[in-house]
């Protein structure tokens, strides 16, 4: 049988068109990122925008010079907007130009993070030895790229479970494990509950201990429900606390939650998924404390490290538990060798559920070496300072009130209505000052519940926001909330 030469391959037949094509690809996305403030940070999306999306397989294929021209024109200009300074929604990264070079190469080099004998899991594991530097974590401690903190903490959730039950629990499921119970607080992150019930624990079997004023966990009732528990015969495995809570970025006493997981035996897990970079600076570190003493750390390089989506992060202190919460020699296709490609045992796969995997870690490690611990550090106090500026501005303005305290960077508040408004109506004229600031471009901030309340919420992420773009938060504001007020409260 005669087989054509080469007429799969996918390569260009004209590579000085394709380098062409790609230094322009480049440009237009440096051109992006350097002229980002000049765009609305998001804009309402015309119907005719999603027409595009809903055309049919291609059986042929375009130019790739027409393709990008439709990213350019129908897919970039649609986006959330968070590369934006004026972007202060949920919990969004700014991405850097750096990390988005580091993407380019990875992608490049196509390199499977799964394992084998390969440097670019080395520097996987380099980014493993550094977290455990900053966060004090021992010599044999492991860590883990995932998707995000939802990941993270589902691959904590697993290493307790398999800490409680034994290493049988992998093969019996946790049928017998019906009397377990967890603890975290109400502000937890909604994927601690979600980890619970993808574990086979079942959400009822996460107690969402009350949170004081201040958002952060009431550790009095935390221990009086565990002795509550144990006295009804139930067996307390894991207590979650909260390094940066999402609604109003909360942190847990971590020292004195480490302590009572300590004297009752749990394991002792933290959702750092912002809140864990503020171990980069030496002003914000102190509010961590207790952080060095938890058995497994979930954190996110997306978020306050500016990495291009995605880098969740797992960081456990006893590594051969978390190695034995996912190995299984049982795999011959991937039998491991001394020498060769499959040497270097253990490798990723070996410490969570993911088989193939790209090279996270490699835009990760680009952010950390060109910016460096102390300018990273420098981006996360400036938030914070950003953050207390706008509670300022706030407190200073009649119109406003702030709704929750600041403790790093999240400000959540709003319109003060008049007196004889109701709560339901409070909220809706919240809500539509929200969607007009977000609509007009000018800013976009997300909302949350806080004590019952509709709120703004403005978390600062981006390391390109200055206080001209809470200037101009609070001037859109300005300008939209008479209007808003008055069709509500006539
Ligand atoms: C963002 C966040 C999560 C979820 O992380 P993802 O990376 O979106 O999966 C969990 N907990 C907290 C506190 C967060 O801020």
């Amino acid at each position: 049988m005669a087989v054509p030469e080469s007429i799969s391959s996918l390569d260009p037949a004209n590579w000085s068109e394709l380098r062409q094509q790609g230094h322009k690809m480049l440009d237009d996305m440096f051109d992006y990122l350097e002229n980002v403030s000049e765009r609305p940070v998001w804009q309402p999306i015309p119907e005719a925008a999603r027409l595009p999306f809903s055309e049919r397989l291609p059986a042929q294929g375009s130019s790739l010079d027409s393709v990008h021209q439709v990213f350019m024109e129908g897919i970039l200009p649609y986006a959330v907007g968070n590369a934006h300074p004026g972007f202060m929604g949920w919990v969004h990264g700014g991405g850097t130009p750096v990390g988005m070079l580091a993407e380019m190469l990875a992608a490049g080099l196509n390199a499977n993070l799964g394992g084998r004998n390969q440097i670019p899991v080395e520097v996987e594991r380099q980014i493993v030895r550094w977290m455990a530097e900053l966060f004090g974590f021992p010599e044999g401690t492991s860590g883990l790229f995932v998707t995000g903190t939802s990941a993270a903490n589902l691959i904590g959730v697993l290493i307790a479970r398999r800490r409680a039950f034994g290493v049988e629990v992998r093969d019996d499921g946790t049928q017998t494990s019906n009397n377990v119970v967890a603890y975290t607080s109400a502000a937890a992150h909604g994927c601690i509950e979600q980890a619970m019930d993808i574990a086979g624990l079942g959400r009822k079997h996460l107690r969402k201990i009350p949170i004081l004023a201040d958002g952060t966990m009431n550790l009095a009732v935390l221990q009086q429900s565990i002795a509550a528990d144990r006295a009804a015969g139930l067996q307390p495995f894991l207590v979650v606390g909260t390094a940066g809570s999402v609604d109003i970025g909360a942190i847990d006493d971590l020292d004195a939650i480490a302590a009572l997981a300590r004297r009752e035996q749990l394991h002792f897990h933290v959702d750092g998924a912002f809140g864990a970079m503020a171990m980069l600076s030496p002003v914000q570190s102190k509010k961590l404390k207790g952080i060095e003493l938890a058995d497994t750390i979930a954190m996110d390089f997306h978020k306050w490290l500016q990495v291009p989506y995605d880098a969740g992060f797992l960081l456990a202190r006893d590594g051969e538990l978390h190695l034995s919460t996912f190995d299984d020699e049982q795999k011959t296709y991937l039998a491991r060798d001394t020498r060769g490609i499959a040497a270097g045992s253990p490798w990723p796969c070996d410490l969570g559920p993911d088989l193939s995997r790209s090279f996270r870690a490699l835009k990760t490690w680009f952010t950390i070496k060109v910016y460096g611990a102390a300018k990273l550090a420098q981006v996360i106090d400036h938030s914070c300072e950003l953050a207390r500026y706008l509670e300022q501005r706030i407190n200073a303005d009649p119109t406003l009130e702030m709704m929750a305290p600041v403790n790093l960077n999240i400000v959540c508040f709003r319109l003060r209505c008049p007196e004889d408004v109701s709560n339901a109506v409070a909220d809706a004229i919240n809500r539509e000052l929200l969607i007009a600031i977000q609509e007009s471009g000018a800013a976009a901030p997300s909302s949350t519940k806080v004590n019952g309340h509709l709120v703004i919420r403005a978390a600062l992420f981006n390391h390109r926001s200055t206080t001209a773009d809470m200037d101009k938060l609070l001037a859109a504001i300005a300008r939209l909330s008479p209007g808003i007020l008055a069709a509500h409260t006539l």
